[in-house]
C-alpha cells in the first residue's frame, strides 16, 4: 500500500505553483515597495513561546498546536503562526539596536491541528510583516494599505474590517462590563462559559452562531476606549482615508490571538464560504517587552497564501505554466551528441532548452515538443548534420527554415539565442 501524506498536508503539484509564485512574487515586489526585509525564522520552536505571547486560552494553544517531546525531553512546537518567532529572533539578533524601526516579512508554512476543509489546512503557508518600533497610527494604515495593494496586484479584492481592542489602561473597564452582559446571557456554548471566566474578549470570537447572535448585543469596545486609544483609532481611520483605502468598522472584531492592542484589522470575502478570512493583522504593543525584549511597540499582519490562490483559481486568474524556449529533436547518435551540447550552450545564454535522449521518432519527439509548450523546435538529423545544417522550426506558425550549424558551439549557440531572445 502506498504512502499518503497526512490529513490537512497538501502537495503543491505542478500546474498549481505557478500560481503560488506568482503570488510570492507579487507580494514580495511589493514588500519592497515598503522598504521591508525580510527574515527566515525556524518552524520549531520551544513551546513556550507561543504560549506566552499567542495565550494559554486561545483557540490555537488550547486545541490546535502540534506539540511534542523530543528526544532531550523538551516541549517544542511546530509555529502556528510567525509573529511570536519573528519577535524573538528580532529580541535574540539584537535587531533593534540596528534600526529603530525594523520592518520585516516572512514567507512560509505554520501548522494548526484544525479540522480540514476548503481553505483550512493544517499545514498551511502565511505571507507575514512585523513592524517593529514605532505606534504612529499612520503605521497601521501604510500597514493595511500594503496587504490591500498585495491583493490588488494580484487582481483580487476583498473587504477591510477594522477595530481597536484598546490598551491595558482602557481593556478592564470593557472586560468588566463583558462580563457583566455574559453572565446575563443564555445557552452559551461549554467554551465561551469557561473563557468567560479567565478571558471574556476571547469569547466574541466563538465560532457558534448561537454564541454569535447574542453577541451582536454585546457591548462594545469603542465605547470604552480611553482617549489615547480614541485618538490613536481616529488617525488610523484619518490615514486609510488618506489613502482612499474603504474599510469599514466591525467592534466586534477581536481576533484569535491574546496580544492584540489597539488596532486590528481583517481582510474579508465572501467568495470562500466559511473560510472568509484572507488575510488579518493588528498592533501588540507589550509583546516584544512581554518575550524578554525591550518597551517596542510593533504591529503585524499575516496573509493566507491557500486561500489567495483558492481565490484566483476560482476567478479564473489562475497562471499556467511557461512553455519552453526551444526544443531540441535529434534524430540519430550524431545529432543527439551535437543536440546535446546545445543545449548546454543555449541554458547558459538564460534560455529554457530540452530534448529527449532516446534518439525516438521525429513525430514522437515532435509530439514531446507540443507538449512541452516550445516556442521553436531544432530538428537535427545525421544526414543534415554532417551538410552543416538543421532545420528550425517555429512551433506556434509551423514555418520551417533552414539554419546553419555554425563550426564552433558557443557561436551556434549565439545565434540562435539571438532568435529565440
Ligand atoms: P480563521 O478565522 O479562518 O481561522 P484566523 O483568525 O485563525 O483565521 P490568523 O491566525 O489571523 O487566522 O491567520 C492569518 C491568515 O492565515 C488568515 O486570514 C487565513 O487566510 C490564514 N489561515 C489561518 N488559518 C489557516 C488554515 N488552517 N488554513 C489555511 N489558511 C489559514
Ligand atoms: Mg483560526
Amino acid at each position: 500500500m502506498s504512502i499518503k501524506a497526512l490529513k490537512g498536508f497538501k502537495d503543491i503539484v505542478p500546474g498549481e505553483v505557478e500560481t503560488w509564485q506568482f503570488i510570492e512574487k507579487t507580494a514580495r515586489d511589493i514588500f519592497h515597495c515598503f522598504d521591508l526585509a525580510e527574515i527566515k525564522v525556524p518552524i520549531l520552536e520551544k513551546t513556550e513561546l507561543f504560549t506566552r505571547s499567542i495565550g494559554e486560552t486561545t483557540d490555537i494553544v488550547e486545541k490546535e498546536m502540534y506539540t511534542f517531546i523530543d528526544r532531550n525531553g523538551s516541549s517544542l512546537t511546530m509555529r502556528p503562526e510567525g509573529t511570536a518567532s519573528v519577535l524573538r529572533a528580532y529580541i535574540e539578533n539584537g535587531l533593534l539596536a540596528k534600526k529603530t524601526v525594523q520592518k520585516l516579512y516572512t514567507i512560509g508554512p505554520m501548522f494548526r491541528h484544525e479540522r480540514p476543509q476548503k481553505g483550512r489546512l493544517r499545514q498551511f503557508h502565511q505571507m507575514s510583516v512585523e513592524v517593529l518600533g514605532s505606534d504612529h497610527p499612520r503605521v497601521d494604515a501604510e500597514l493595511m494599505a500594503m496587504a490591500w495593494l498585495i491583493l490588488k496586484a494580484l487582481g483580487l479584492s476583498a473587504s477591510l474590517e477594522i477595530n481597536s481592542l484598546g490598551c491595558p489602561q482602557c481593556r478592564p473597564a470593557f472586560n468588566a462590563a463583558l462580563l457583566d452582559f455574559l453572565h446575563k446571557a443564555e445557552n452559551l456554548c461549554d467554551d465561551c462559559r469557561r473563557r468567560r471566566e479567565t478571558n471574556p474578549l476571547r469569547v466574541l470570537d466563538c465560532k457558534s452562531s448561537h454564541c454569535q447572535e447574542q453577541y451582536q448585543h454585546a457591548p462594545s469596545i469603542l465605547d470604552f476606549l480611553c482617549p489615547g486609544c480614541t485618538s490613536h483609532f481616529s488617525e488610523v481611520k484619518e490615514g486609510l482615508d488618506l489613502l482612499a483605502i474603504p474599510y469599514r468598522v466591525n467592534s466586534f472584531m477581536v481576533r484569535g490571538l491574546d496580544y492584540y492592542t489597539r488596532t486590528t484589522f481583517e481582510l474579508v470575502t465572501n467568495d470562500l464560504g466559511a473560510q472568509s478570512a484572507i488575510g488579518a493583522g493588528g498592533r501588540y504593543d507589550g509583546l516584544v517587552k512581554q518575550l524578554g525584549g525591550a518597551d517596542v511597540p510593533g504591529i503585524g499582519f499575516a496573509m493566507g497564501m491557500e486561500r489567495l490562490a483558492l481565490l484566483l483559481e476560482q476567478q479564473g486568474k489562475g497562471v499556467a505554466a511557461t512553455g519552453m524556449d526551444l526544443f531540441v529533436v535529434a534524430l540519430g547518435a550524431a545529432a543527439q551528441k551535437k543536440g546535446f551540447a546545445l543545449t548546454h550552450a543555449l541554458r547558459q545564454t538564460g534560455h529554457t532548452v530540452s530534448m529527449d535522449y532516446q534518439d525516438r521518432s521525429l513525430k514522437n519527439q515532435m509530439k514531446q515538443a507540443g507538449k512541452a509548450a516550445a516556442r521553436f523546435a531544432v530538428i537535427l538529423g545525421d544526414d543534415e548534420l554532417s551538410r552543416g545544417e538543421a532545420v528550425l522550426r517555429n512551433m506556434e506558425s509551423s514555418e520551417q527554415s533552414p539554419l546553419a550549424i555554425a563550426a564552433d558551439m558557443d557561436t551556434w549557440a549565439g545565434e540562435l539565442a539571438a532568435i529565440l531572445s
